[in-house]
């Protein structure tokens, strides 16, 4: 039965205590209909059951104390520096708080409010409170709204929610009003939670409508762990539904190609190999083996460090697909790359005796045409490039692999440009940016996920030193004995882009500078303001060896390699993320030579960030800290690919959600792909009502 108007899909408007005005202002949080104010929980609680007694208090203590304002005023001190004073009193007795150069209190805080403050002990002409923060959590002309607490909070076990807000909706307006309103708002939620039971209770997980009722109202704060959790699960579980189901969608869409031949070149590459490949190796291998083997066109990510040993699992997945007679594509985000991929293809392909064709912007003229039509016909066999490769004109005759190179260079529609090159091409996506597998399955859940997470053997790690001001001289001397060496170095800057003549301008002075401390070395400068060309052409200098010192502005091409390049300096270190920090660390240690990185640091101590970049080159082990630091809102801000942000999970702490809930949501799908079952149906409605807006573009993922 459904209410004549309901409340929950009904704009806030209509609820008690809200109006056009307020409805307005909760716009403003985001929250249009009564749905979306159930789901607008606090973001944190004030226990008044562990508050501490105001007559206990000794100077020295750091305390928490809830009771109501009895007096205030503002006062100036000898310095002139005015003060606002309160005396606050609880069940215990009084305590003066003082709040130095703040007068303005003087009018958001009244007497008989309801406040809580938490802060330093001191004893200034008797013991003060210094409160560092400071909630009113209710007004003193609004008994009925707090009419169940006691005076001080006290004894009843209360909790005080406290709820975002914003201009002109204070927290406890917004309080006041789940209060009026939760009881109906629960009562029109279905009865029964849309997550199947059994899942829940696996994960101790209590249902929706208690686990909102929780949130909004908890009686202890023990309670609140589990209650988010239940909406991180549903959070979750919804987000892998979506990708479960653009997954299976796709799949059924296009019958993809079945490899099965005998391996033939692969067995010739593997034999030629001078070395073993890793365990991690083989497992990929093996799973895109799998994958390639079954009719159903494979999307998988392979995700590895630089220089796990990522191409050469590519090359492998390329040669099995020539294998079975069709063509395989790789697709560099530069020209660059692109001849890099060419050059060690080349390489590893000559036992298979399969040349590696390159197919850039700058193929041109009758050597386009040829190599056009040779694609055309399929003599081809494997073809590298960059987006030229997806641009009219080029026809595949029977492209059955398509790999992506540095997919985060791409959007998702270039991924399905090349994807209809051919016919259902099976298509492999390599990330050399390491994100934590929870974060990779939140984000990527619609593909497979294949990890390299070992690095060959012998590699040697770039020594890492993280250094304050002291050290610099000592560190470009070093870099200065090791260009004398023969070896090449990059000097990195982080730049705000303020705009593009003050970057430049700086980018040119710090050129200046290090050109002029080095003069016996040819030092050249790269930033983000060359166009696209002249940033290749200095590259390849410096692949050449035309120049021994890389002065950098941005960050340097992801994925090129330049084995001689046996030092980075990097300035100003606290300005780059982690990621980005071993990315650029990334471009030494691509040679035998031993290599060094050195971040400078300012100020006395480095942060715990670059202390991490220094304890470890494991960038999976690097990005995990780096989820831990920043938090996740960062990591699904930088990407494209339109995921939607997490509200209630943490990625850090409910990887067992996200395991469980993408197992689940790809069991579900597989089992019945529409949600057509009866116990599913709740599932579509739910999967409707959060992503109506989502599954067309996922649709094409
Ligand atoms: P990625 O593409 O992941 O950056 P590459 O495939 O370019 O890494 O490999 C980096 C280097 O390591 C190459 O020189 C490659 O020949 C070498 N390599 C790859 N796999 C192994 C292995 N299993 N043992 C030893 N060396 C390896
Ligand atoms: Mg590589």
């Amino acid at each position: 039965m459904t209410p004549a108007r309901s409340l929950l899909s009904g704009s806030v408007q209509y609820l008690k205590g809200v109006g056009p005005r307020r409805a307005e202002r909760f716009g403003r949080l985001g929250i249009r209909t009564g749905r979306d104010l159930l789901y607008h929980v606090p973001h944190r609680y004030e226990d008044a059951t562990t508050v501490d007694a105001a007559a206990t208090l000794r100077p020295g203590d750091d305390a928490t104390v809830i009771g109501r304002v009895v007096s205030k005023g503002v006062l100036q001190t000898r310095s002139r520096l005015r003060v606002f004073h309160a005396v606050v009193r609880d069940s215990s007795g009084l305590i003066e708080c003082s709040w130095p150069g703040r007068p303005w209190l003087e009018r958001t805080i009244s007497r008989g409010d309801l406040i809580l403050v938490s802060g330093p002990v001191r004893f200034y002409h008797g013991r003060q409170l210094q409160p560092r923060e400071h909630v009113i959590l209710a007004r003193g002309g609004e008994g009925a709204e707090v009419g169940e607490a006691p005076e001080d909070g006290k004894g009843e076990g209360r909790i005080f929610p406290i709820y975002r807000a914003t201009e002109g909706l204070t927290h406890r307006h917004v309080r006041a009003i789940v209060r009026q309103n939760l009881d109906r708002l629960l009562g029109e939620l279905e009865a029964e939670d849309p997550l199947d039971r059994a899942g829940r209770e696996e994960l101790g997980l209590p249902a929706l409508r208690s686990a909102l009722a929780t949130l909004h109202r908890p009686r202890a704060l023990e309670e609140v762990g589990p209650a988010r959790r239940r909406l991180a699960y549903g959070e979750l579980f919804f987000l892998q539904l979506l990708h479960a189901r653009a997954r299976a969608q796709r799949k059924a869409a296009a019958p993809g190609i079945a490899f099965r031949e005998k391996p033939r070149l692969t067995a010739r590459l593997l034999a030629g190999l001078p070395f073993r490949l890793t365990e991690a190796q083989e497992r990929a291998w093996k799973e895109i083996q799998a994958d390639m083997a079954t009719p159903v066109p494979m999307n998988r990510l392979l995700q590895g460090d630089v220089g796990s040993g990522k191409t050469v699992v590519a090359a492998l997945a390329m040669l099995k697909a020539v294998d079975g007679g069709w063509q395989a594509a790789i697709m560099a985000p530069t020209e660059l790359l692109a001849e890099q991929h060419q050059r060690t293809l080349a390489e590893l392909l000559a036992p298979a005796e399969v040349e590696p064709r390159l197919l850039t912007g700058s193929v041109s003229g009758g050597r386009r045409a040829e190599l056009l039509e040779a694609v055309r016909e399929g003599t081809a066999r494997i073809v590298v490039g960059t987006h030229a490769l997806i641009q009219e004109g080029v026809t595949f005759a029977r492209l059955g692999l398509a790999v992506i190179d540095e997919q985060h260079r791409f959007g998702v529609e270039q991924r399905r440009s090349l994807r209809q090159a051919g016919d259902s091409p099976d298509a492999l996506v390599m990330s050399a940016t390491p994100i934590p597998r929870s974060l990779a399955l939140a984000l990527y859940g619609d593909l497979d996920i294949s990890v390299i997470d070992e690095m060959p053997p012998g590699r040697r790690p770039v020594v890492t030193g993280v250094r304050g001001p002291k050290s610099r001289e000592q560190a470009f001397e070093f870099l200065r004995a090791k260009l004398a060496e023969g070896r090449q170095g990059y000097v990195v800057y982080p730049l705000v882009e303020e705009s593009a003549q003050i970057e430049a301008k700086a980018a040119t002075e710090m050129h200046e500078r290090l050109a002029d401390r080095f003069p016996e070395f040819c030092v050249e400068l790269l930033h983000g303001r060359l166009s696209a060309t002249e940033k290749e052409a200095v590259m390849r200098r410096f692949l050449a060896g035309k120049v021994q010192l890389l002065v950098s502005t941005t960050v340097i091409e992801v994925g090129i390699d330049v084995p001689n390049a046996t030092v980075m300096l990097i300035e100003d270190a606290e300005r780059f993320g982690l990621a980005q920090l071993h990315q650029l660390r990334g471009r030494v240690g691509r040679g035998a030579e031993q290599s060094y990185c050195v971040a400078f640091h300012r100020g006395r101590a480095p942060s715990e960030r670059l202390r991490a970049f220094e304890a470890t080159t494991n960038g999976f082990r690097l990005a995990e800290e780096d989820l831990r630091l920043r938090g996740q809102g960062d990591f699904f801000g930088r990407q494209q690919h339109g995921t939607p942000a997490l509200r209630f999970a943490r990625l850090d702490e409910d990887g067992d959600l996200l395991r469980h809930a993408h197992r689940w949501a790809r069991a579900v799908v597989e089992a019945d792909p529409e949600l057509e079952q009866p116990a599913h149906r709740r599932l579509a409605r739910e999967l409707a009502l959060r992503y109506s807006d989502r599954e067309a573009l996922y649709a094409i993922g």
